[in-house]
């Protein structure tokens, strides 16, 4: 495995001195000595430093509580999660750019930050897959890629996880749930996904998304995962919000 990871990184920085990194954060290029991101721009993140809820992750302002309020009022069906970076931004504008710029090079630097940060609390869960939260087939196609199964694939190379991109299906069109509140997105999102279940049974899985808001869609696949007879489901975002 390790071999493995080695192998990736030395064609990973052949190919960064051939085509240098375009940086998710301001777009000019990167030079080589400087990785995926400007040293100057990686101030302008929005990373999660203070105390996070034990649950889904998210920044929390009272050190003494465990969990966010979201996490207290409502029942998650996942053990535990844990997103990146706070959805505000400059990594807003990075995952707009993803999804409607194809910028899908900008997932490169996502998922090396990511396992940077969170490789021992992943590595823990003892996985046996990823699975990306589908789109909507006509919507991928129309998109030309689901960027949570773009990144799910990142992270599986890394972490030497399987990604299985068919364990799950979209089976319904569902209105983007940023319009919605959080009574609406449960609602939307009500036998919108099916499950493979000769893939899923007995499985440790991560779902892999890019956002993070209220948790409802993570919540949906957890629970046809769950009904498929997995033994645990974790998540993985690039960010998270603040609840609604
Ligand atoms: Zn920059
Ligand atoms: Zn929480």
């Amino acid at each position: 495995m390790r071999q493995r990871y080695k192998l990736y990184n030395i064609t990973d920085n052949v190919i960064r001195v051939l085509y240098p990194a375009q940086c998710p954060v301001c777009g000019d290029k990167v030079p080589y000595k400087e990785g995926k991101i400007h040293i100057k721009c990686r101030d302008e993140l929005p990373y999660i430093n203070g105390a996070r809820c034990r649950k889904c992750s998210k920044e929390i302002s009272d050190r003494r509580a465990e969990y966010c309020y979201d996490c207290q009022k409502s029942r998650h069906l996942y053990r535990e999660g844990v997103a990146l970076f706070g959805h505000k931004g400059k990594i807003k504008n990075a995952i707009y750019a993803v999804k409607y710029d194809n910028k899908r090079e900008y997932l490169d630097f996502f998922a090396d930050e990511l396992i940077k940060e969170e490789r021992e609390k992943i590595g823990r869960w003892n996985a046996d897959m990823l699975v990306p939260v589908p789109l909507y087939k006509r919507k991928e196609i129309k998109r030309g890629f689901n960027q949570a199964d773009e990144f799910a694939k990142r992270i599986g190379r890394r972490m030497n996880i399987k990604v299985e991109s068919d364990a799950i299906e979209r089976v319904r069109q569902t209105t983007p749930q940023k319009e919605l509140s959080d009574v609406q997105r449960r609602k939307n999102l009500e036998k919108a996904f099916k499950v493979n279940k000769n893939i899923v049974k007995s499985k440790k899985i991560i779902i892999v998304d890019d956002i993070y808001t209220t948790g409802s869609t993570i919540d949906a696949c957890s629970e046809v995962l769950l009904r498929g007879g997995a033994d645990a489901v974790y998540f993985i975002t690039m960010s998270i919000g603040n609840g609604l």
